[in-house]
This record gives C-alpha cells, sequence and structure tokens, in this order.
C-alpha cells in the first residue's frame, strides 16, 4: 500500500489528494473534515482517470465541502484552554484550568474551576461535558414544561426528553416513538434559546417536515422564533 499526495483543482478551488494504492476494485472518494480528498484507487488506475473521476464528481465534492464549512460555522470548537471563556445558561464563566490530584469541574462565582490529574483534551472535553449534562438536567425538563402549554388542546403526546452531545444539530424528535432529544451543548444557552428548540421540536408531533405548515406552527407560538435562532451565534464557540 503506498500514499500519493496530489492536488485537484475545480470551480477556482485547489484541493489536496491523498492517493491510497490498495486491492480495490473500484476508485473510492473520501472528503475528509480537513478538506482533503482521500482516495483509494488499484494500482494501476492512472492519475489522468482518477481526475477524470473526481472531474465528474465535482459537484458532489464542492457541496460536501460547503456542508462542512457550515457546520464549522455552526459548531465551532472550543479549546478549553486556561482562561477560556464558557457560557453556561446564557451567562460567562472564566475557566480556570489546573494540574491537580483528580479530574473534577465545579462552577463558583463567575468561575469554572477544572482540576486535571490527567491533561489531557479527551478528560477536559469529558469534564466540561458533565457539567453541560448536569445543568441539562434541569434546564430542558424546564424548557418543555414552559413550551408544552402552547400546545394546549391538541393532545400532544407527553415526550421522553433525552440529551445527547450532537454535532451537527441542536435537537431531534422521533414523532412516533415520542422521543425528544436536546443537544447536551445547549446548557450553554439561555432559557429563551432553548425554548425555541424545543418549541422547534415539539412542532415535529404536528408536522414531521420542515414545510411550511412547519414554520406557521412555530410562528404562530413564538413570533420571534427567528431573532432567537440568530442569537445562538453570541456564545460561540462551545464545542469540543
Ligand atoms: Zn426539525
Amino acid at each position: 500500500m503506498t500514499n500519493e499526495q496530489r492536488q485537484f483543482t475545480a470551480q477556482g478551488q485547489t484541493f489536496p489528494v491523498i492517493l491510497v494504492r490498495k486491492k480495490v476494485k473500484n476508485i473510492n472518494l473520501h472528503v475528509h473534515s480537513d478538506g482533503t480528498l482521500y482516495i483509494s484507487a488499484p494500482a494501476r488506475v492512472p492519475w489522468e482517470y482518477i481526475e477524470d473521476f473526481l472531474q465528474k464528481k465535482t459537484d458532489f465534492i464542492v457541496r460536501a465541502m460547503d456542508e462542512m464549512a457550515e457546520r464549522k460555522r455552526k459548531f465551532p470548537m472550543l479549546t478549553l484552554s486556561d482562561g477560556d471563556t464558557l457560557y453556561l445558561a446564557g451567562q460567562p464563566y472564566k475557566l480556570d484550568v489546573r494540574l491537580g490530584l483528580q479530574n473534577s469541574i465545579r462552577r463558583s462565582g463567575q468561575t469554572v474551576f477544572m482540576e486535571l490529574a490527567d491533561d489531557t483534551l479527551v478528560m477536559k472535553q469529558k469534564l466540561y461535558h458533565k457539567l453541560l449534562q448536569s445543568l441539562g438536567k434541569k434546564l430542558f425538563p424546564a424548557s418543555l414544561s414552559r413550551m408544552q402549554p402552547l400546545f394546549d388542546g391538541l393532545a400532544l403526546p407527553d415526550p421522553v426528553l433525552k440529551q445527547r452531545v450532537m454535532r451537527s444539530r441542536w435537537g431531534s424528535c422521533m414523532p412516533l416513538k415520542g422521543i425528544v432529544t436536546m443537544n447536551t451543548y445547549l446548557a450553554i444557552m439561555p432559557e429563551e434559546i432553548i425554548d425555541h428548540v424545543m418549541l422547534h421540536e415539539l412542532c415535529h408531533f404536528l408536522q414531521p417536515n420542515h414545510s411550511r405548515h412547519f414554520y406557521d406552527a412555530m410562528t404562530i407560538r413564538m413570533p420571534d422564533w427567528k431573532a432567537r435562532r440568530q442569537a445562538m451565534t453570541k456564545y460561540l464557540p462551545y464545542c469540543v
């Protein structure tokens, strides 16, 4: 198995290409989140042929790159370094990171204290998620009870509320199973922003898709939901 480094240019953009020669039947393309195109191809296929293959996939490649850029914009990364500003329920906190005897996280005053016996990003991430999860356990049910009355008389199911760290969406709803899942990262946002995500998910019990009827159902209940969605950018970055 050998690796070749190449470049591919399409629609005015140049992408690095890592070409791996191995025992495969076809040319396979994988668009990596760092903007690299990974290709596996049989040993004897010439580069010109692969370039031709990529040319035919240009639309797909450009679309995949755009989607990744959009995801990065919506979910920018936090490094969890000492002195960083973290948001919890809409309030700013200073992050204080120290080495210590144990791995722990706690909030006191306007500071989040993180003690690390194991100074790795994985451990920092684990502690940060733990803090957000414990906040979410209070914030999400509270939001549900604020939003449910907006559906009075519609026999909406009383949903099972879950939370999970997600990297591509704020919430999800499984109307048939009656499950609403909130992104744990929402615990950084103030109540009014969490509410608009909760309302969005609950509206899926009325409309499973994102049709005009869906957005009408949102707007009737929360005329300013778009402004709330826009305000989310104020709390970036927050994702590790
Ligand atoms: Zn939706």
